[in-house]
């Protein structure tokens, strides 16, 4: 009763303990992700970040839980049965017996290298499957919409079987221990049932004690095993923690200089010969990008896709390594404001909308509960108000990937209002009216007008009518500025804008796109 009682506790707190790891753990990858510049995301992929804090992270779970308790099986049980074999029936014999325990040593070092190399090759198969359910799920009209289910069947199946190969190897190596462990208490047995006979004969010990030897040896047999268990366990933890800390110890691209400013956002961006190479690439997307903005104007940037805009308005939030003094906020090189500071001044909103599985006033508020007052003004702004009323349960609709579908349309302006209700010193509308209809866009942005009076506010756009009322306008074409100036101003000139402008004005564009 008592023993069970112990075990009881014992066990426990053992698995409480493993889940705790568990937990802290991947706080602590949680916490890294979310510091991390795109140059990580890029480095890692979501399906390998995903089974590190899955598999990886319960690998480790495994050796603080089930792994600590086979190494007590594995070591106090045994020491207890040995002490008892020694003292009572004959410590010679004990010690005799206990000769090819380091037998054990060298089958676990033969096998060590091949249950890493193994364990390590099916996480790599498990994250290439999680990349692919993940890029499957996500494009999943795309894969429908281009009948590509049967090669995407085929595909996945490819990558199942891979990793259920790679799974079964890693069984049978952990396989191939047992028997090995199993080995050596045969090799006891044998050396005690030699020396055991000849004591017997000369009467050093009984009979009687040479057969309670034998059950007591017996019994190291499951110690040996729990061994084995506890070296497969303990090997698959120690790739895993590899894994993991390769992430933990990531050194970001980009951090806080000694004594970081912080930046107060009166709004002035002052690029000066800016170029810009992307880590690994090697041809500049920007170069010699000079133009000053004051505070409280609003910049247009207008450019082919790809002429590089997104990049441009990124590098204000300094997400990349920046060339140093070359870019200028409020007078001084953005290197020298903390990162924190900065990000937290800067409003941006991307073409690419991202909405949470949550309620519509859960989207638009995100964190700042305290401005829910505010909340009617902003989606007013960002012209969702007729939407709002249509949706089945208003405020508390469900959007996201569990929720309703929104149009892409909805869910930019959704996010406009995000990003508005945070009143930021400086926004950022990254071809963030891109998919809403001409009407509802020149509704934004005379909003836009009112409310960002003193603000500095940047708008890159494919559709010119949207930059129109900016005090300055910049035409971008391979990453340098071809014309500058206002819109009247490049109207008044032959070139890219005026042509292109006329253009859009002929082709009209009063839809709302998916
Ligand atoms: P735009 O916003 O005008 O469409 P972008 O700034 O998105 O242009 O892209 C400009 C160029 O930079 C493109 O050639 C694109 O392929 C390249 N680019 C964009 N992002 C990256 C990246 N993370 N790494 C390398 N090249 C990139």
């Amino acid at each position: 009763m008592l023993f069970r009682s112990i075990s009881y506790v014992w066990s426990t707190l053992i698995f409480a303990g493993a889940d705790q790891i568990r937990r802290d753990v991947r706080r602590r990858l949680m916490r890294k992700f979310l510091v991390q510049s795109p140059v990580f995301f890029e480095k890692n992929t979501t399906g390998s970040l995903m089974a590190k804090s899955t598999n990886d992270v319960n690998a480790l779970g495994d050796f603080a839980g089930f792994g600590l308790m086979s190494l007590g099986d594995a070591t106090l049980y045994p020491l207890g049965i040995l002490a008892i074999m020694a003292l009572t029936i004959s410590w010679k014999l004990t010690l005799a017996a206990v000769l090819p325990l380091p037998l054990l040593i060298v089958v676990t070092k033969k096998l060590e290298s091949r249950i890493t190399s193994t364990f390590e090759a099916a996480q790599e198969a498990f994250e290439r499957m999680n990349e692919r359910v993940l890029e499957n799920v996500s494009g999943v009209r795309v894969v429908r919409a281009f009948v590509r289910e049967e090669e995407q069947k085929k595909q996945f199946g490819v990558q199942a079987e891979d990793l259920f190969r790679k799974n079964f190897l890693f069984a049978r190596i952990i396989a191939l221990f047992t028997p090995s462990a199993r080995i050596i208490p045969g090799i006891s047995t044998l050396i005690a049932l030699g020396l055991g006979s000849y004591f017997v004969s000369t009467g050093e010990i009984s009979l009687g004690n040479l057969i309670s030897f034998f059950v007591y040896l017996n019994l190291l047999s499951w110690p040996m095993m729990a061994f084995g268990e506890y070296i497969a366990v303990a090997e698959q933890a120690v790739t895993a923690m590899d894994r993991i800390q390769e992430l933990l110890d990531y050194e970001e691209e980009v951090r806080d200089v000694p004594e970081a400013l912080d930046y107060e956002a009166k709004g002035s961006i002052c690029f000066e010969n800016f170029s810009f190479t992307y880590p690994g690439s090697e041809v500049p997307t920007l170069e010699d990008i000079s133009f000053t903005l004051a505070s409280g104007q609003t910049l247009g940037l207008v450019g082919k896709i790809g002429s590089g805009k997104t990049t441009l308005v990124r590098s204000l939030m300094h997400l990349f390594p920046l060339p140093s003094n070359s870019l200028y906020l409020d007078g001084q090189p953005i290197e020298k404001y903390s990162l924190a500071s900065l990000r937290g001044r800067i409003g941006y909103v991307p073409q690419q909308h991202q909405l949470f599985s949550r309620s519509v006033r859960d989207n638009v508020l995100f964190g700042i509960e305290e401005q829910e007052d505010n909340l009617i003004c902003a989606l007013y702004k960002a012209d969702f108000l007729k939407d709002l009323e249509l949706l089945p349960h208003g405020l508390d609709t469900l959007t996201g990937e569990r929720g309703i579908a929104l149009s892409g349309g909805q869910k930019q302006r959704i996010s406009i209002a995000r990003a508005l209700l945070r009143e930021p010193d400086i926004l950022i509308l990254d071809d963030a009216l891109s998919a809403v209809d001409a009407t509802t866009e020149s509704r934004i942005l005379s909003h836009l007008q009112d409310d960002r009076e003193g603000k500095t506010t940047i708008i890159t756009a494919h559709r010119l009518s949207a930059v129109t009322g900016a005090h300055l306008i910049l035409v971008l074409e391979r990453g340098r500025i071809t014309q500058r100036g206002t819109h009247d101003e490049l109207m008044a000139v032959d070139g890219w804008y005026r042509e292109q402008f006329l253009h859009q004005q002929l082709e009209g564009g009063n839809h709302e796109y998916e």
